[in-house]
């Protein structure tokens, strides 16, 4: 019998998203299994022959995520102020439904994957912080939902979208 290192591992499901795929990242180097969403596929133009030559040999595989897993990964955007595309919000759903690791340089990614427990890691970017989006006065600083339109309440001030630092 012969055993290659990388037999020793187990395989990880990952999922890929459009910064991982520009920022260079090529799932052949790695003994793990891949996915991407149709959106992401669409969206990439940077290093697509990578991906493409992965697909045809099947080490990444095309996939969309059930409704019930987008529904969850919208309402935590939604919880967290956060903005998050179509594109992304599917990849964070996939990867809730396939218990994947996603893999992101993209900040609002990190922030709702760490608040659904979904495994997720940056190339060049990655950080333990946590954060929660807020609209807040400009003038008096009140707190407002994220949702919030229109001027202050109280003093009439603009009301800005405002990260709040969340420790882990
Ligand atoms: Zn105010």
């Amino acid at each position: 019998m012969f055993f290659s290192p990388a037999d020793k591992t187990e395989k990880k499901i990952k999922i890929l998203d459009a910064s991982a795929i520009i920022h260079g990242y090529n799932p052949l180097f790695y003994n793990d299994d891949y996915y991407i969403t149709p959106e992401v596929l669409e969206e990439i133009e940077t290093n697509k022959i990578i991906i493409d030559q992965a697909i045809n040999i099947g080490k990444v595989k095309i996939k969309s995520p059930k409704k019930e897993f987008i529904d969850k990964v919208i309402k935590t955007v939604k919880d967290l102020g956060e903005e998050l595309s179509e594109a992304d919000i599917k990849t964070i759903a996939l990867a809730l439904e396939l218990d994947g690791e996603v893999i992101s340089d993209d900040f609002g990614i990190h922030n709702v994957s760490k608040k659904l427990n979904v495994k997720v890691r940056g190339i060049y970017y990655n950080t333990d912080k946590k954060i929660i989006w807020r609209k807040v006065c400009i003038g008096c600083k009140k707190k407002y939902p994220i949702d919030y339109e229109g001027e202050c309440e109280v003093c009439g001030s603009e009301v800005k979208r405002k990260a709040i630092n969340v420790k882990k």
